[in-house]
């Protein structure tokens, strides 16, 4: 087990704060001190990203992506996915400002959703029958199966409540404290800076006037 909270929230190099994989494919273009940057910056940022966000897991499947480093088919595929990343912003931004989704929006998720419908298949497995979903990575495309797959169950079964911006930064997550009180990405990035600037507000606040500013006007 991994030691403290701060130790998980990057992962080669991406963000994992959100609670939900498809906020965090949200978080793929956090701002830092260089300004917004886009993390999934090519079809070999996407790879780490899926294997980081254990979208991908089997070895056959890891074989299957990285043989695409030189595919345009998955930069054409790259492309689309960070479009269609930048529209379910728009929906999620919409859901935490209490509207619902744009119909089209909903339209797209549902052609997507035709298009790649995730496949299931059933074991026996400790003496019973368990469900499992199958992924099959063949080609670039076959990534939408599970991305518009968590995509409708965050838009149909979340509490949209708690989906929610972070006070400081761009970051979306998914709020699953008891409390549902939750108000930054991290305590590490946004909290602790911002707890610091309100502690230097409050210090500012109750100290004494300065009195002893030089006076240079008689110089
Ligand atoms: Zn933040």
């Amino acid at each position: 087990m991994q030691g403290s909270q701060e130790v998980n929230e990057w992962i080669d190099g991406f963000l994992f704060v959100a609670n939900k994989s498809i906020l965090d494919f949200l978080n793929t273009k956090p701002v830092l001190e260089e300004g917004p940057t886009e993390l999934l910056s090519d079809v070999r940022a996407l790879e780490r990203w899926l294997i980081a966000s254990d979208m991908v897991t089997s070895p056959k499947a890891k074989a299957a992506v990285r043989g695409w480093r030189q595919s345009p088919k998955a930069a054409a595929f790259l492309d689309r996915l960070i479009t269609f990343r930048e529209r379910l912003r728009e929906a999620v931004v919409r859901i935490e400002n209490g509207s619902l989704p744009a119909d089209a929006f909903l339209a797209e998720v549902n052609s997507l959703l035709l298009q790649h419908p995730r496949h299931t298949s059933l074991h026996k497995r400790d003496r019973k029958v368990i469900r499992e979903t199958l992924f099959e990575l063949r080609k670039p495309t076959d990534i939408w199966a599970p991305i518009i797959d968590a995509t409708a169950d965050l838009l149909t079964e979340a509490e949209w409540s708690r989906i929610r911006k972070c006070e400081s930064c761009v970051v979306h997550f998914l709020d699953t404290s008891k409390k549902g009180s939750r108000r930054w990405c991290s305590m590490n990035i946004c909290g602790n800076k911002l707890k610091v600037a309100a502690y230097q507000r409050r210090k500012r606040a109750t100290m004494p006037p300065r009195t002893t500013l030089p006076d240079f006007t008689n110089l």
